[in-house]
């Protein structure tokens, strides 16, 4: 671990009657950064961030938050705001009140209420809205109610759960926006979790992706996606996922890998002189291209990009190309050998 850090887990596992919730987990977030905590449901990252929290208790491993061990403290202790993605307003309260809610139980004093209120609010757009009740809002001014309530708790370190999944998508991408920006004007350091591989690459500095209760692999989202450790790496990030091809089916590669490409480095090639004879699936237009889905006996996910409305017949044959220096090769276990 670095000494920078400024949340660090180290080595934390936890377990509910030896059922596993997260092992191994070692990770150093640095003060203002904004870290993603991916994966498919039930890998581990809603433990992971209650673990953080105080809201559950390691039966292994260390927590640091500032420099100060708050493995065993209590939630209040440990400086630190949340957002869920129930926005857990108080269905009777304005949206003042909810914001504030938290300041009058630590007795702050109203004028330094007022202010802090103003300034969250003024951040979040709701200005106006303050004696909206909660029933009286959108599911996305609901979501910024919650995010206002988090930015007055004035805490330096923010947790989120999945906080945009009740929204549709075009808000969805708007309040990811006004999250990622609020982040970066108050400086504060966010731990995000999300299933969404869109929404942890678009706004994390770094993402780390869990399955099974373990970390895959930490880093920059462009890491992730163009060196992936492992072949669920490879298929988890980017959309489509990295096609899959069993080294059998193309030669000089060996019996027992995998190689992997993605859609962007496949080519149509000329029939008769392609690497792989495969045969077209699906045609799924996307606006400024249409992915070409194929299939082949030996790969998964195979698929090809043409640019514009292109449509193929289902059944065709299509012969694809692609150079070695795009290839990602993984060993018999998955793993990702070197290059
Ligand atoms: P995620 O947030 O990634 O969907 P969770 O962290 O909620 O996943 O859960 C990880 C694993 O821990 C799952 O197998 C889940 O069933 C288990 N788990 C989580 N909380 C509890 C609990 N309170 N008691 C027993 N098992 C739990
Ligand atoms: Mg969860």
């Amino acid at each position: 671990m670095t000494v920078s850090a400024f949340v660090k887990l180290d080595d934390v596992a936890k377990r509910w009657n030896g059922q596993l919730g997260v092992e191994g987990i070692t990770l150093d977030i640095p003060e203002g950064s904004f870290t993603a905590l991916l994966g498919p449901s039930g890998c581990g990252k809603s433990t992971t961030l209650r673990l953080l929290a105080g809201l559950e208790i390691p039966d292994e491993g260390k927590i640091l938050i500032d420099g100060k061990d708050v493995t065993t403290s209590a939630a209040s202790d440990r400086n630190l705001s949340m957002v869920f993605q129930s926005y857990a307003l108080f269905p009777h309260l304005s949206v003042a009140e909810n914001v504030v809610f938290g300041l009058k139980v630590r007795r702050v004093p109203k004028a330094e209420r007022q202010q802090k209120l103003h300034r969250a609010l003024e951040i979040t757009g709701l200005l106006g809205f303050e004696g909206r009740k909660p029933g009286e809002l959108s599911g996305g001014q609901r979501q910024r109610v919650a995010l206002a309530r988090a930015i007055v708790a004035g805490q330096r370190l923010c947790l989120m759960d999945e906080p945009l999944s009740n929204l549709d998508a075009k808000l969805r991408n708007a309040v990811r926006k006004d999250i990622k920006k609020l982040q970066r004007d108050l400086g504060i350091t966010v731990v995000y979790v999300t299933h969404d591989q869109t929404e942890a690459m678009s706004m994390a500095d770094t993402v780390v992706l869990m399955k099974d209760g373990h970390i895959q692999q930490i880093g920059a989202p462009e890491d992730l996606y163009s060196r992936p450790t492992n072949t669920f790496v490879a298929e988890f990030v980017g959309a489509p996922p990295m096609s899959l091809i069993a080294s059998k089916a193309l030669p000089g590669f060996g019996e027992d890998k995998t190689i992997g490409i993605r859609a962007e480095n496949v080519q149509i090639a000329p029939k008769g002189e392609g690497r792989l004879r495969c045969t077209v699936i699906e045609s799924e237009f996307l606006g400024s291209e249409t992915l070409i889905g194929l299939g082949h006996a030996d790969a998964t996910g195979l698929c090809v990009l043409k640019p514009g409305l292109s449509m193929l017949s289902e059944g065709n044959e299509l012969d694809i190309t692609f150079a070695d220096e795009n290839l990602h090769v993984f060993d018999a276990a998955g793993q990702r050998l070197a290059g």
